[in-house]
């Protein structure tokens, strides 16, 4: 039997409908931005694969830290033992976060990170005051938002297809739009109104990926963090696929000079390599939680918290951030969005091709195909993301909306490649 039968008996793919799925594509390697099938196809991976990867697949400076971190540690447990990729990597990335934040906790995802703030919020609140209050236990997000998959990050999520079973079963929460100038007073005033009872503004600074990488701009936002510290509400910045480079800054947070309390990272912090949550907070968050009752402790941990394979991973990837190469990559991907970004604009405004909103924050691209409703059912992204395949790219729109995310390894000729097929694709519709 070969690979693809075996799979279909036995696997269940996320995100995937399960009747009448395309096979997959079965990846024997990674090279750099190229996957390669057993036949020696090579796709572009022109998303990160799912926005993880920085600096390209199978890169050898983290294969070599991994191998021998696994030769000397796998993993322990974290609860009253420690090891010093934990340690190195907490100093590490203390020192380039923004200043506010003083503390990370360890967990091994997207989801996990952002769970592990919302309960590190609310039991804030709890810790302070006291057992009996009813206090502040809802939360505030934005419509469109993704948090993630499990029950607390779902809650904080916009209401959508990816939710719609669920929907009893979450929590309640206070969602408002995203900040724009015709509205932000609105949102403000809603801030005033119901900020008492609200223990943390859970957000996707600047691109909200999932939701659509829809884009807002950092002065309005900056005024909603503004007046929710204003009504004391703790403010999460979910950073998740933001961080480690992606907007053009280290931290799509350094846009504004309001700053985080806690911010979750995950995706991109081992360069895609292994997966690792962490939730960094404020040192007023911790101290609720240094007292002499043994009630107040952070009940919160996961078998794999603080996994040092993954630290290691995310220490050799940081290294790797901080090098020219890196760092050109990022300038190369952000200017060769610029050119594109006219490109697509003419074509819009001259209906060349049936484009709209075409929009560029750093290494992130995106724009909508016009055909059928703006949602994530629409039928057109896994036909766009056969013709890309077919050309040699791998693109996965998110319904009609097409976006480029690739690893920050991507040279100026892999660049135009990719530009050439977007093209090529969107004069067939
Ligand atoms: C992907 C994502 C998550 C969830 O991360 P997982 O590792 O997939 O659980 C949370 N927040 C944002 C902003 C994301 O993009």
């Amino acid at each position: 039997m070969n690979w693809l039968s075996k799979d279909r008996n036995c696997i269940w793919h996320p995100f995937t409908p399960q009747k009448d799925m395309d096979d997959p594509i079965f990846i024997e390697r990674g090279e750099g931005v190229w996957l390669i099938d057993e036949k020696g196809n090579r796709y572009l991976d022109a998303i990160s694969s799912w926005w993880v990867n920085l600096h390209g697949h199978a890169h050898p400076y983290i294969a070599k830290a991994l191998f021998q971190q696994a030769s000397k540690l796998e993993h322990i447990i974290f609860a009253g033992f420690t090891h010093a990729p934990a340690i190195r990597l907490a100093e590490a990335l203390l020192s380039i976060l923004p200043k506010r934040l003083s503390r990370v906790f360890y967990s091994d995802n997207g989801s996990t990170s952002t769970e592990v703030a919302m309960k590190m919020a609310i039991q804030y609140w709890w810790n302070k005051e006291g057992r009996e209050s009813n206090g502040r236990k809802k939360l505030l997000a934005f419509r469109n938002s993704y948090h993630g998959d499990t029950f607390g990050a779902m809650s904080v999520s916009d209401r959508s297809v990816f939710t719609l079973a669920f929907h009893d079963l979450l929590f309640e929460v206070v969602f408002i739009d995203t900040p724009e100038e015709g509205n932000i007073e609105s949102l403000e005033a809603i801030i005033d109104r119901e900020g008492d009872g609200i223990a943390a503004f859970i957000y996707e600074p600047l691109v909200q990926g999932a939701g659509g990488i829809r884009m807002y701009e950092a002065k309005w936002l900056e005024r909603l963090i503004r007046k929710a510290r204003s009504k004391s509400i703790i403010c999460i910045a979910d950073e998740v696929m933001t961080g480690f480079g992606r907007t053009g800054k280290l931290f799509a947070s350094e846009y504004m000079e309001e700053q985080p309390d806690i911010i979750c990272l995950s995706k991109g912090l081992t360069g895609g390599v292994m997966p690792l949550g962490v939730t960094a907070c404020a040192d007023f968050i911790y101290q609720a939680y240094v007292t002499d009752d043994r009630l107040k402790t952070f009940f919160h941990g996961h078998s794999f918290t603080a996994n040092p394979l993954a630290c290691t991973a995310a220490l050799a990837s940081l290294e790797l951030l901080k090098e020219e190469a890196a760092i050109q990559g990022i300038r190369r991907i952000t200017e060769s969005n610029i050119r594109f970004l006219t490109r697509l604009q003419a074509m819009a405004t001259n209906n060349e091709a049936p484009i709209k909103n075409p929009r560029a924050l750093g290494t992130i691209l995106a724009f909508e195909i016009s055909s059928g409703k703006d949602e994530y059912l629409n039928k057109v992204s896994p036909v766009v993301t056969r013709m890309a395949m077919e050309k040699g790219i791998y693109i996965r729109p998110l319904g009609n909306t097409v976006y480029l995310m690739p690893p920050y390894c991507i040279s100026d000729r892999e660049l135009a490649l990719l530009e050439e097929c977007i093209c090529e694709i969107l004069m067939k519709f």
